[in-house]
């Protein structure tokens, strides 16, 4: 039976540390289900559209990869997509915490579904979506960071966007 993973998360925007969970990911797995959270509390900068489109692109060399926008229980999306792994990165220590009680809740709801954490690589540890989005708002380099064609709708994003107070935080 092809084996099919769940890789869930708001992607807002991709970040190359995502992608290279999803790269590695679609070695590991017949086919690797990408869940773009719609419901994000988080009040995202690209719409569910934006980031599935953006997904697609990166994705493109993977034709075994499916990008599909979920909102509800991520369990009964899983199950709904035949899938009986979900993927997980997990960064510094501080991702540690909530993605094990994430993984626990889940267990609990469906044990039949394992969550299968794979260790973002060094380069990318301290990577996310909200520090890409910090940077692209300040009008810094992004191109280590994002695909090109993120680089470039992060740039259109806040280039179309009224000015912001500019953060003390980064350069
Ligand atoms: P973020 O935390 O950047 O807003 P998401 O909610 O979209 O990202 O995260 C989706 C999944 O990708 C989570 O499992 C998260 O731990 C993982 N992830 C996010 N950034 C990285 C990274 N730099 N390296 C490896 N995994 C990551």
């Amino acid at each position: 039976m092809p084996e099919t993973a769940l890789y869930p998360g708001s992607f807002d925007p991709i970040t190359n540390g995502h992608a290279d969970i999803i790269f590695r990911a679609a070695k590991l797995f017949d086919r690797v289900v990408i869940a773009v959270g719609r419901n994000s509390q988080k009040s995202p900068l690209f719409s569910v559209e934006e980031r599935v489109q953006l997904l697609q692109e990166t994705c493109r060399p993977l034709p075994n990869t499916i990008i599909e926008p979920f909102d509800g229980m991520l369990v009964d999306f899983a199950r709904r997509n035949g899938a009986r792994v979900i993927i997980k990165g997990l960064r510094a220590v501080s991702d540690f915490e909530y993605e094990f009680q994430m993984a626990m809740a889940n267990k609990h709801l469906a044990p039949d579904v394992e969550t299968l954490f794979l260790m973002a690589s060094a380069e990318h540890l301290y990577l996310s979506s909200s520090i890409v989005k910090e940077i692209g708002r300040l009008g810094g380099d992004l191109s280590a960071l994002v695909p090109a064609h993120v680089a470039r709708a992060l740039q259109e994003k806040f280039a179309g966007l009224p000015d912001e107070p500019r953060s003390e935080r980064l350069p």
